[in-house]
């Protein structure tokens, strides 16, 4: 086969580090007759370990070029491809609780994973490459830097595990920064549910609309003082200081406010 050049519009950087590519399949712990489905295979890096273990494989690949490749490919017989854009991809049209799995092109990150944090009822766990820096605010606990609105909401939905660090030579072309591997598991009801999550959203992007401001400020129009503190929320704290939990506490408390 001709060989691929690396496109940047579609934030390729393959894998080319057995070690991190062994501990990113160990990591998954496939097994024969999971559901899984890899994002962006590109030139087969993890698919080729993970088909070795499995019966089937999905994969989602926006590249024509690499499509030809995949169905050309000597395990093509254990793929489903399915081709095009993977923020338009409809999960749930895969039956089953899923598996997902995959070094993320970084250009789409932040957007993918909101798309991602909904399928927290549809997945049985994720394993992610993406920027540390990403990965770094997803773990993210309050009162840190690091913690923000995408901290808050996939929190929400998962139990996050930062696995291991990926320096920029363990790719080719080498990414101009450093990567981490993440888990995410399903939350187990640890947070509690938004009556109204489409408000529990506007809540938590209004916090962070202005995170050097008191939450008092922030929030004005929102909720008033008396709201916060029966939430245990300090009306002098800022957004970073607020956790997950006392988000949906807050959100649920202005919904009933709502509706008498
Ligand atoms: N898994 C391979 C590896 O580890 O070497 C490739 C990873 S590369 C960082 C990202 C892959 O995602 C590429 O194959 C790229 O073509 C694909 N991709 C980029 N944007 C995509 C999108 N919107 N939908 C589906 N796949 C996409």
């Amino acid at each position: 086969m001709s060989q691929h050049i690396a496109r940047k519009r579609f934030g390729q950087n393959f894998l080319q580090d057995q070690k991190v590519i062994f501990d990113i399949v160990r990591a998954v712990q496939p097994t024969q007759n999971d559901t899984v489905i890899e994002i962006g295979p590109g030139l087969g890096a993890l698919t080729t370990p993970l088909v070795a273990q499995i019966n089937q494989l999905h994969v989602i690949e926006i590249d024509r070029n690499i499509i030809t490749r995949l169905k050309q490919s000597e395990y093509a017989h254990k793929l489903i491809i399915h081709e095009g854009d993977v923020l338009k991809f409809d999960f749930k049209s895969i039956v089953g609780p899923k598996k997902l799995v995959g070094n993320l092109p970084y250009n789409i990150s932040t957007p993918l994973l909101f798309h991602l944090a909904q399928l927290a009822d549809e997945v049985v766990d994720m394993h992610f490459m993406l920027q540390k820096e990403v990965v770094e605010r997803m773990v993210a606990l309050p009162n840190s830097g690091d913690y923000g609105r995408l901290s808050v909401m996939l929190q929400y939905f998962f139990e996050m595990e930062y696995l291991f660090t990926v320096p920029p030579e363990a790719f080719d072309p080498p990414p101009k920064v450093k990567s981490a591997v993440v888990r995410m598991i399903p939350q187990q009801g640890r947070i509690g549910l938004a009556s109204d999550f489409e408000f529990f959203q506007k809540i938590v992007a209004q916090a962070f609309s202005q995170r050097r401001k008191t939450i008092r400020n922030t929030l004005k129009g929102w909720a008033d003082e008396a709201v916060l503190l029966l939430c245990q929320i300090d009306p002098t704290s800022r957004p970073e200081n607020i956790s997950p939990q006392q988000y949906v506490a807050l959100s649920n408390l202005l919904c009933v406010q709502k509706s008498v």
